[in-house]
């Protein structure tokens, strides 16, 4: 990959509450490139929208970076922060929640625009009967409450707002999770198109990879906090290297029913860690059908395959002799 738009190293933060310490992100490495769509995948839990958040700067990492168009963000504040705040915006899951139910849709739009300094009422409105307009809804719409709208229509609304001010990383949090299913294609298929149009960047968080197969470029898939497999999609979804991964995988419907037939479908046992209280070792042991006794000791280190994908397991799938050495030898131990 040339130079990533965006590139995130060893990105760690944990929530406190009464003196425990709940570990939402440990050391996550990702790199997206420009105009491509990267998915982040896990259960409810895993650390994708905390992960979004972070990139998006609502949060504040505790350790690690988030290097952005080629400078460091992590620590950005005040008027650095909110010019970097220009290029990267967010489109939240619910559109329900997201929009001020008391403000016209002009308003929701026009006060990113000022937010950022534009200040002239004609070039305000004008930005925002364009947005409108390139998002499927009409000029005439500027002038209603997010009540009048529909689900999807609210949510073209907010993909307006976070287009407003000409972006070029979209943060996704599971933007059609909230519709309608008879929605999430049209809603699906407009991010695609402004994607072409303004050559955008997404990070796509999901938890249907159904859909991720349909749109995304690359794919990283969390749990507990980790990244225990990332790498382009073709790979990850042909041949699966990681056990939490090939289980995902095996409940995605397939289009082929003789396919469909012939694969089995692995379901795991019981419910993920809980997050304040993780296992140790590798964080998946509790629930993986390949654990051995190095699994239940040792975390196992993201280690890079040969097809560029990276992956944290000391036994991984679909890999040849060499792999498995690969895996073992990041941890010292014989294969
Ligand atoms: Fe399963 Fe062991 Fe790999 Fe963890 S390290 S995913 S327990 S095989």
């Amino acid at each position: 990959m040339s130079d990533p738009l965006l590139s995130v190293r060893e990105l760690s933060l944990a929530f406190r509450s009464r003196g425990r310490s709940l570990q939402a992100l440990a050391a996550v490495d990702l790199d997206v490139a420009e105009g491509e769509t990267f998915a982040l995948v896990g259960e409810s839990g895993s650390g994708k929208t905390t992960l979004g958040r972070c990139i998006v700067r609502l949060y504040r990492p505790d350790s690690g970076s988030i290097r952005f168009d080629g400078h460091d963000i992590t620590r950005l504040e005040g008027e650095p922060l909110r010019r970097v705040r220009r290029q990267v915006q967010m489109v939240f899951q619910d559109p329900y929640l997201s929009l001020n139910p008391r403000k016209p849709v002009r308003r929701i739009i026009g006060d990113v625009l000022r937010a950022h300094g534009e200040r002239d009422p004609g070039r305000i409105a004008a930005r925002v009967r364009d947005m409108l307009e390139h998002v499927g809804l009409s000029p005439d719409h500027a002038d209603r409450t997010p009540q009048a709208f529909s689900g999807g229509q609210r949510q073209r609304i907010g993909i307006a707002r976070a287009l407003a001010l000409q972006p070029k990383l979209i943060v996704a949090d599971e933007p059609v999770s909230a519709l309608d299913v008879s929605i999430q294609a049209q809603i699906v298929n407009l991010l695609v198109a402004l994607q072409a149009e303004y050559r955008l960047t997404y990070l796509f968080i999901a938890h249907d990879l159904g859909l991720v197969r349909q749109i995304a470029d690359h794919v990283g898939i969390l749990y507990l906090g980790r990244m225990v497999e990332s790498g382009a999609c073709d790979g990850v979804f042909a041949r699966p290297m990681h056990p939490y991964t090939e289980a995902l995988l095996s409940a995605v419907p397939l289009p082929d029913p003789r396919a469909a037939q012939a694969r089995s479908r692995i379901v795991l046992r019981g419910d993920p860690p809980n997050p304040a209280d993780p296992p140790p070792g590798c964080p998946f042991h509790t629930r993986c059908a390949y654990a051995r006794d190095l699994c239940r000791r040792v975390v196992p280190p993201p280690v890079v395959h040969a097809d560029g994908r990276k992956v944290a397991c000391h036994f991984p799938l679909n890999a040849g002799a060499d792999a498995q050495g690969r895996a073992l030898a990041a941890v010292g131990a014989a294969a």
